[in-house]
């Protein structure tokens, strides 16, 4: 089996993980990397992801310089959560005529908020005859996918309620930031009105996934975001909480019927949950013929499955039919071990 030919755009956090999931596989083959940051630019792959050996792939920030379809066969982007940010990296690497997986949150449906450019994309990926992705842990899986999977056998649904509580404290200052933690509750608030303190990116995109999957007719949603006030005191290596301050954001988010609730999400965001005797989990409850109700303790890894089901689609995406996908519209990615596991399309 000749690997295939992976690029890996974007070598932080989630990217640089990736890498190394990939450089495990056999069937798979690291052959280029993009990333913006100038001290990553001209150094051998192995040394920005800390590795002892060198691959002979040079960190380029010149994307054009690599985007190669003779040499190419997919691209995985792991730079931002919001579409317009990535849209001319998206339409660079379609226009090379290049396969492609987003972890956007905004990529796992791009219908949902702005259908022009999903529109867009799907025309550009069909004219040149590739597959265009958004995946990750959520939304793309658990919120999602996982509730859709849920329903294979169902009669009837009549409502969903899900929800996904965790722990923040692994990550940087860029998630403190974004959920409010170490704020007071009135900057919590004032930060939520100015839109500096977004909670999570993907409500609108899961709740669609879901509706659409199992036409539920939702037609609009509803987001609230408020803060988890700590009642002791907590502490990671970038942030400290004292009592009295905001741990996290409690996120909700629910799809309307017209005026009736069928989908609500629930995603309670918070560092060192366990402080105040707070289990992390995913749970997932369908009211309806029958009624399903299961809960995954503690909650799957949101950082190790992102990096997972990116890397588990590459052959899925490969053998897709050309367009821009949702998680809904390919077949469920698996772990990628023996040589079948690649050839499932
Ligand atoms: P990060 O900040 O650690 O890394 C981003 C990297 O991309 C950086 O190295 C940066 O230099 C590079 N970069 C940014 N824009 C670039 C561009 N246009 N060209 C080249 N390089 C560029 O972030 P991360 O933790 O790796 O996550 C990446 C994105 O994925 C975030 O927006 C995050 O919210 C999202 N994400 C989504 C899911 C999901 O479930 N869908 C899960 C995890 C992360």
């Amino acid at each position: 089996m000749e690997p295939i030919r992976v690029l890996q755009w974007g070598l932080g956090a989630m990217g640089s993980g990736m890498s190394k999931l990939i450089l495990t596989k056999p069937g798979l083959k690291i052959v280029a990397a993009v990333d913006g940051r100038p001290e990553y630019v001209g150094k051998d792959l192995g040394q920005i992801l800390g590795l002892d050996e060198t691959f002979g792939v040079k960190v380029t920030n010149k994307p054009e310089t690599v985007l190669d379809k003779a040499k190419v066969d997919v691209v995985i982007i792991a730079t931002t959560s919001w579409l317009t940010e990535q849209k001319s990296d998206l339409e660079r690497i379609l226009n090379a005529g290049i396969n492609c997986i987003s972890i956007a949150e905004e990529m796992s449906d791009p219908y949902a908020q702005n259908k022009q450019l999903a529109l867009e994309l799907d025309r550009l990926a069909k004219q040149n005859g590739v597959t265009l992705v958004g995946t990750g842990v959520n939304p793309g899986f658990v919120l999602d996918l996982l509730v859709v999977a849920l329903t294979a056998g169902s009669h009837r649904v009549d409502r969903i309620e899900a929800s996904r509580i965790n722990d923040l404290s692994p990550y940087g200052p860029t998630v403190m930031k974004s959920q409010g933690v170490g704020t007071t509750p009135e900057a919590f608030k004032a930060g939520v009105a100015d839109g500096s303190i977004v909670g999570h990116v993907g409500f609108v995109e899961s709740i669609h996934i879901i509706s659409d999957a199992l036409g539920m007719g939702v037609n609009r949603v509803e987001e609230s975001r408020e803060p988890i006030v700590s009642s002791v005191r907590r502490e990671t290596p970038h942030i400290v909480v004292e009592a009295g301050m905001v741990a996290g954001c409690a996120h909700i988010g629910i799809g309307y019927r017209d005026n009736t609730e069928v989908i609500k999400l629930i995603h309670p965001q918070q560092i060192h949950p366990a402080l105040e005797n707070q289990e992390t989990g995913d749970y997932i409850h369908i009211y309806g013929k029958p009624e399903i109700h299961m809960a995954i303790q503690p909650e799957i890894a949101g950082g190790v499955a992102t990096m997972g089901i990116a890397v588990n689609l590459i052959p899925i995406v490969m053998a897709a039919t050309p367009g821009l996908k949702r998680m809904i519209d390919l077949p469920v990615p698996a772990a990628l071990q023996g040589e079948s596991s690649y050839h499932r399309a």
